[in-house]
């Protein structure tokens, strides 16, 4: 069966997101942690995550992503914005145990300038002071699209950071469709070659998750900008293959396209028709 679902809004907690994912035929979803600009997280509500995690055992569902902040940045050449990154998703993590054996997902940062060297440095020594090796929660790297300073845009960057760090295997990666193929790597071409280099450098059992979108921009453009499925520079042959590659069909897809849950739904609907279990 698919795993597929959507960026939700967690406004309202936990137990209303996986209602709405219900409602929209998802079995996975993808939330900020706070709001995305940084900012405080919301108090735990017991009662909401019990209720949740009742609802998510009673239907099938996937794993859920927790998405940091887009705006921290472990590598900056600011120690305060490094300290600041560090402490909200050491924050993050301590709370996705609450909900444990899923996953969060981070963007690995931008080097403002300092060098790609420096950059993963930084990155590393972030994960080897949040992670405890008795976590359930397994963090994943994001692949990026390269825009301005951001590191993650090559698998080799994502493998020499998870290479200096000391727990690895709470450690993963979160490949994003519209980033790589703006990022430089042909999944319209050389989807079979692309997964074949990201087996060689990174290690296909660390790839957790998909960030499944079509892109605004052409290939290699570094401009990160996400569009609806099929209605891009991507297309719906392209995404077709990839949630029925061998490699990859089994993990779970998250939709982070411009829509509403109506549209959301919509994409749901299409991709569970032009998957083949
Ligand atoms: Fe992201
Ligand atoms: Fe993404
Ligand atoms: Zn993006």
């Amino acid at each position: 069966m698919l795993k597929i679902g959507c960026h939700l809004s967690a406004s309202k907690g936990y137990k209303a997101m996986i209602n709405d994912a219900l409602k929209i035929g998802a079995n996975v979803f993808q939330f900020f942690t706070r709001n995305p600009r940084g900012g405080n997280a919301k108090n735990i509500d017991e009662k909401d995550i019990s209720e949740f995690l009742k609802i998510k055992s009673e239907n099938n569902f996937g794993p859920i992503l927790a998405h940091a902040p887009y705006t921290l940045n472990a590598c900056s050449k600011d120690e305060a914005i490094r300290n600041f990154s560090i402490n909200t998703m050491a924050d993050d993590i301590q709370k996705m145990e609450l909900i444990p054996n899923n996953y969060y997902n981070f963007h690995p940062g931008s080097h403002t300038g300092q060098g790609e060297e420096i950059g993963i440095k930084y990155i590393s020594d972030m994960l080897n002071q949040i992670i405890s090796p008795t976590q359930t929660t397994i963090v994943l790297l994001e692949t990026m699209a390269g825009k301005g300073s951001e590191i993650g845009k090559t698998f080799q960057e994502i493998q020499q950071i998870i290479s200096q760090t000391k727990y690895q295997d709470k450690i993963g990666v979160c490949m994003d469709t519209c980033h790589i193929f703006d990022a430089g790597y042909d999944i319209i071409n050389k989807l079979d070659d692309t997964l074949y280099e990201f087996d060689k450098i990174i290690g296909l059992n660390k790839l957790y998750a998909i960030h499944l979108n079509d892109t605004k921009n052409p290939y290699k453009s570094h401009k990160d900008r996400h569009e609806k499925i099929g209605q891009g520079f991507i297309g719906i042959e392209a995404i077709t293959k990839i949630i029925n590659h061998p490699k990859l069909k089994h993990l779970p897809f998250y939709l982070e396209t411009p829509n509403e849950l109506e549209g959301y739904a919509e994409e749901i609907k299409l991709l569970k028709s032009l998957y083949k279990d």
